[in-house]
Order: structure tokens, then sequence, then C-alpha cells
């Protein structure tokens, strides 16, 4: 990783490095800045700049951070608060102590730098330096007055004795070294009182010191000499009179003590550093106020950033926290939170982590349980609704809860939901019967299982069911329970069953002795014919006739019966049902009431016993006639169709019709409304068309008359 990218992934991390490095910089610049001044005022510029750039740095990130803690704050964004609320208490905790010491250290460091520049140290210093001035001044009057001494002396003496007075008069006088120059200012005689080999060269006049002695002045001074020290010198005329050259310039140069020499200097150079400092001293409260603002500032910045870069590491791993959360409770136990540490924060994420993994696996079971129930309820259901017997439960208060298919169709029961029953007559009237035949049975039976047959008059008839009832436990809801069977054809093939025995037997029991009776009456009418006189002949004639010709009658009649009750086999063949009806309808040619055809040119054959079905016809058709006897323009309908893969024969006309009590038994055999009637036709018709595995319905059309409707499978399709 470049430093670029470092810089750009961690800003704040580093800014807060850098503040705290030019922070500790700077303070250390501070403390260091009273004894060793150059240094600071060297680097003092740059470090200033470098300063102020980590803060301009630190203030634009942190203005950032905040503007996006802000931003946060509004949209409610968790950890936001937790991250504010840590910026404040480090800033707080910053700002508190960091004004306090601030404050402290403004004063302290005014007040300090003001007491250098107290005035007894000025007096003392000023003093000092007075003290060594006179001190000198005093040594060099003294060194003058030797020199006036030896020059007076000097004067006196010849030229020749010169150099040996000289040395005297220098050991006389105890100095160390004596120059005598000439008026041009060279060097005539020279006496150190040093041994000769460290001998220093004499030090030379100028110009400026010769035109004094010339003008009989004394030159006086305190001078360094290069490699020699601190040294007084005093110059002054010697005035020889008996030379040309009239005035000469004599040198003296005595050592100034060591010590006295160190001192002089340290009080020059304190004076002239408290002077410098003097100078520079508003300057220098302005620099060192404006270090510690700085140092303050860096510190107040460097904390808030540090509060960022803490509430982050803090927040971080609570905001993952928070977003698995948020996850659990909307269902999702698959998210995982990254466990960042061995902190109690880690030991948290770890158990959040062990409770959602958990919870997952019990929602998983649970899941499955629920899929197995869900099966296990759709595998009931579905043998309820594929159950031909009629299922109902209702709840306590006898509102309809559960009705499976059969239930529905047989009781037209999808109305009725969260119906009760006391309710069912009124909002289906065909149901008023059996609702009030249930609830009183429900109520003899006194939460007891019970069994009882009921009537149910629907719009297809009068239907007749077997209902079973009994509660459910209060354990297991209290509900009642239906159990119900429409038995109308079980009841009818029960009754046809015995009136096909009846017929039979009937049929033979009456049969076997007509012949015989029939014999008998001719034998009565041959034997006593001739012997009886005319008249009474003639009533035998006429009584055996009519007991032979009823005697016809009742076989006729018995006829009917035994083809009611035959069992023979009927033999189907294919059929074109169309052909078979304009067959028969020739012999209806000449009938009274005019027969109306509406035959279906493309029906389908069928397979039928065409002798059988030549019968049913003709059975409907007659008694069709028979219903229009007393009536005008009346007429007979016959229709054939395809009726959803079968084949539909209808018998209609406009005549009476039946009557409501007639309808519910017009298929029992010996039903009849005629005077002559059997009441058979339409139990062998509805035999034949059974046998022809077909449907047979008898109703009345709204317009008036009746409707025998003849439902027949296609050719091949049983
Ligand atoms: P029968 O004709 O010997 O009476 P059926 O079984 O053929 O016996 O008829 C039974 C009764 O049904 C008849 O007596 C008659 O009252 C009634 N019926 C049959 N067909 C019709 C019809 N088309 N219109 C009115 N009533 C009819």
């Amino acid at each position: 990783m470049t430093l670029v990218q470092v810089l750009t992934k961690h800003p704040m991390k580093w800014a807060v490095f850098m503040g705290v490095l030019v922070g500790l910089v700077l303070l250390y610049m501070l403390s260091e800045a009273t004894s060793n001044t150059s240094l600071f005022a060297q680097n003092y510029p740059r470090l200033l700049m470098a300063g102020a750039v980590v803060a301009l740095a630190l203030m634009g990130l942190i203005s950032f951070q905040l503007w996006t803690l802000y931003g946060k704050l509004k949209h409610q964004v968790f950890g936001a608060r937790l991250t504010f609320k840590l910026v404040i208490v480090f800033a707080l905790m910053a700002v508190l102590p960091g004004t306090l010491v601030y404050g402290v250290s403004v004063k302290f460091l005014s007040n300090s730098i003001e007491s250098w520049f107290d005035v007894n140290v000025d007096n003392a210093l000023s003093a000092g330096l007075d003290l060594g001035r006179t001190a000198f001044d005093s040594m060099l009057l003294d060194l003058a007055r030797k020199g006036e001494m030896i020059s007076g002396e000097l004067g006196d003496a010849m030229i020749a004795e010169e150099s040996s007075a000289l040395h005297r008069l220098r050991e006389q006088y105890v100095v160390q070294e004596i120059t005598l120059f000439s008026k041009s200012g060279n060097i005539l005689v020279f006496s150190n009182a040093l041994n000769d080999k460290l001998i220093p060269n004499p030090v030379p006049i100028n110009a400026s010191i010769l035109h004094q002695i010339r003008t009989q002045h004394v030159f006086k001074t305190v001078e360094s000499i290069p490699d020699r020290g601190l040294f007084l010198r005093v110059v002054v005329p010697v005035n020889r009179l008996s030379y040309e050259e009239d005035i000469q310039a004599l040198q003296l140069i005595q050592p100034v003590a060591k010590n006295l020499a160190t001192d002089a200097d340290s009080v020059e150079a304190a004076y002239r550093g408290y002077q410098e400092l003097l100078l520079a001293r508003t300057g220098l409260k302005r620099i060192y106020g404006l270090n510690l603002t700085l140092a303050l500032l860096l510190t107040l910045l460097t904390a808030i950033a540090l509060a960022f870069v803490i509430s982050e590491r803090l927040g971080a791993p609570l905001s993952a926290l928070a977003e698995s959360a948020r996850a659990v409770g909307a269902g999702d136990f698959t998210k995982i939170t990254p466990v960042t540490g061995n902190d109690e924060l880690g030991a948290l994420t770890r158990s959040f982590n062990t409770m959602t993994r958990q919870l997952s696996e019990t929602s998983a079971a649970r899941l499955k349980d629920q899929e197995k129930l869900a099966a296990a309820k759709a595998y009931q259901e579905s043998i309820l609704s594929n159950l031909s017997t009629g299922v109902i439960v209702l709840d306590e208060a006898f509102r309809l809860k559960i009705a499976n298919n059969s239930a529905e169709n047989l009781l037209d029961a999808k109305k009725l939901h969260q119906l009760p029953l006391s309710e069912w007559g009124v909002k289906v009237a065909e149901l008023a019967t059996v609702a009030d035949f249930l609830a009183s049975q429900f109520r003899e039976a006194h939460d007891q299982p019970w069994e009882g047959d009921g009537d149910y008059l629907s719009s297809h008839g009068n239907r007749k069911f077997h209902f079973r009832g009994t509660r459910l436990p209060q354990e297991h809801g209290g509900d009642y329970v239906l159990v119900f069977d429409d038995i109308t054809e079980i009841l009818q093939a029960q009754r046809d069953a015995a009136w096909g025995e009846v017929a039979r037997r009937l049929a033979h029991e009456i049969k076997n002795p007509l012949t015989p009776i029939q014999l008998a009456a001719d034998r009565l009418r041959h034997k006593l014919m001739e012997k009886l006189p005319e008249a009474e002949a003639k009533i035998l004639e006429r009584s055996t006739a009519t007991i032979i010709n009823q005697v016809d009658a009742l076989k006729n009649m018995v006829n009917d019966f035994s083809e009611y009750a035959r069992s023979s086999k009927m033999v189907p063949k294919s059929l074109d049902l169309n052909q078979l009806i304009r067959e028969v309808m020739v012999l209806y040619e000449s009938a009274e009431h005019k027969i109306k055809l509406s035959l279906d040119p493309h029906l389908p054959l069928i397979d039928g016993d065409m002798h059988r079905m030549r019968q049913v016809i003709h059975n409907l058709v007659q008694n069709a006639q028979d219903a229009l006897q007393e009536y005008h323009q009346a007429y007979v309908m016959i229709d054939t169709s395809l009726e959803e893969e079968e084949v539909s024969f209808v018998v209609s006309d406009n005549g009476p019709g039946f009557s409501d009590e007639f309808l519910v038994r017009v298929f029992e055999p010996y039903a009849t409304t005629k005077t002559k009637g059997t009441g058979l036709g339409l139990s062998i018709v509805k035999k034949i068309i059974e046998e022809h595995h077909g449907k047979i319905t008898v109703s009345n059309r709204e317009s008036g008359g009746a409707m025998v409707r003849i439902l027949l499978p296609l050719r091949g399709a049983r």
C-alpha cells in the first residue's frame, strides 16, 4: 500500500498522528525557547507554518466528519448518536482542562516574561557594568600615572642609556610591557617582563594615537589583544628636548586580572542579552502566546479527531450488530456478524451469532413441521373433498364452518358459509325442511351421536338424505360434525327391486288360473248353450264372452307386469336414435296431436337395444298424447342433441304437466292418474334407460307441460 493510499484510507488517523507530533514539537520548542533562543528563532516560522497546516487539515477533516455525522443523525443512522456523544465527551475532556491550562500558561508566561524586565534587574546590570568601568578607569589612571612618571624620568636620560633605563623603570614600576616609539611610530626600545622566548611582538600604535601624543594627550584604553587576552593600554608623550625628535610615544601594557576580565565580559554579555530581550519583549509574548494557542488548538482538534476514530471503532461492530438484529427481525437468520475482537463487544457479537444460528435451526425445524402439518392437512382435505359423502362441520353456535365438495354439491352449501342453521332456510328456501330437521335432531340428541333420514326438496326433485351427526369433545373445540349421503337412488333401486319381485309373482299367480278360467268359460258355453232356452242361452253367450274378453285383458296386463319384471338380457347394438325416432313416428302420423321433431343431424350413434328403445319412445309419446287429450292446439316435441359427450333425448308437451305430489313418485310402478292406466309405463322407461347406463329426469316446463329428459352415453363410451 502506498503512502497516498494509506492517507486516503485513514485520513483521520494520520491527521491525529500529525497533530500529536506537531503539537509535541511545538511544546518542546516552547520549553527550549528560553534556554536556546537561536534554535527557536531559526525554526519557529517553519514550525508555526506546519502547525497551521496541520490545524487547518484537522479542521477541514473534522468539519467534513461533523457534516457527515449531521447527515447520519438526520437519517437516524445507527451508531450516529453514539459517535455524537463520544465527540462531545472527548471535546469537553480536551477543552475544559486544555482551556484551564492554557489560561494559566498564558498568564504565567506573560508574568514571567514581564519579570525578566524587572527594574531591579535592569539597575543591577547597569550598576555591574558601571562598576567594571570604574575599576578599569582607576587601573588605567594608575597606569597612566606610572607612564607619566616613567616618561619624566626617561626624558632626562641619555639616548645611550635609554634601553637599560627602560628595563629598569619597567621593573621599578611593575609594568608588563613598555615600548618607546619614535615620532613617526617606529619602535625605538621594547621591554617585556616575560622571558625572552615567549616575548610577543610589541603592540603597534596607529596614526590617531600618534596624533593624540603630538598634542600632548594621554591615550588610555582597555582592549583585548589577539592571543593575549584583555589588557590595559596607555600611551603617554615623552618630551625629549635634547633630540631632534622632541616628542616620542611611550606605550605601557598591563594585563587585566583574569577573573576580573571574565566578570566584566559576562556582565557585558548579560547586559547585551538583556537589551536584546528588551527589544524583543512584545514579540516574544506574542510568539509564545501563539505557540500555546496552536498547541491548544491542536490538542482540541486531535481530541475530536480521536473521538471520531474511537467511535468508528466502537460504532462499526455495533452497526454490524444492529444490521444483523434488523435482519433477524425481518426473518433472515443467515446473517452472521463479523467478530471484531476479544473484548466484551466481541463476546456480545459471538453470543448474537450463536443466538442467530439457534434461531435459524429452530425456524428451519418449525418450517419442516409446518410443511409436514400442511401436507397432512392437504391429505386430509383431499380425502374429505373426494369423499362422495357430504361432511359438514358446524361451530358451537351451529354456524357452518367447513363443508366438503360433496356437501356443497348436495346441499348447495357454498352460500351458507358462517350462516347459523336457523338461517339456512332464509338464505336458500329449499333448505328450510332439512335445516329444521337437523336442528331438532341435534337438539334431541343432547350431544350424543344420532342417525336419521331427512327430505330435501331441491329444484331437481325430492332427494332423500341419510344423516349422521355428533358433537366433538370440548377439548377438540366442541364443534358439531354432520355426515350425510344421498340415498334417493338406493331407496329407488330398493323400491324398484321390490316392485319387480311383486310384479313377477303377481304375473305368475295371476297368469296361472287365467287359461283354465277361459277354458272353463268356453266349456260352460259349449255344454249349456244347446240345453238352455234361447233367452238364457243369450245371457250365457254374453257372460262367457265377457269372461273370455276380460281374461284376455287381464292377460295383457299381466304381460305388462312380466315385461317390467323381466330379467332377460338386452342386446345393445350401434343405434341411430334419430332413425329409430323417425320409424316410430310413422305409427303416429294419424295421431290427434301434432308431433314436432327437432333432431340433431350430426347426432352420434349410441349403444342400444333397438326393441327396448322403441318401447321407450313409444311409451313417452303415448303418455304425452294421453295427457293432451282434452287440449286444443297441443303438440308433442321430440328433441335430440349432443350435450357434453352424451346424447340428449327430450320428449315434452304443452299439456297439464305433473302435479308436485305426483312428481316425487312418478317412477314408482303402479303410480298412475289414469283410470285404465297400469302406472308401469314410466317405470319401464326408467328401467330401460338405466340398463343403457343413461339418466332420466322428469320435470315440468316453465311455460307449462311435461318434460322427460334422457341422457345416453355415446357409442363405445362404456
Ligand atoms: P300409465 O300411463 O299407465 O298411467 P305411466 O307410468 O306411463 O303409467 O304414467 C304414470 C302417470 O304419469 C300417468 O298416469 C300420468 O298421470 C302421468 N304422466 C305421464 N306422462 C305424462 C305427460 N306427458 N303429461 C302429464 N302427465 C303424464
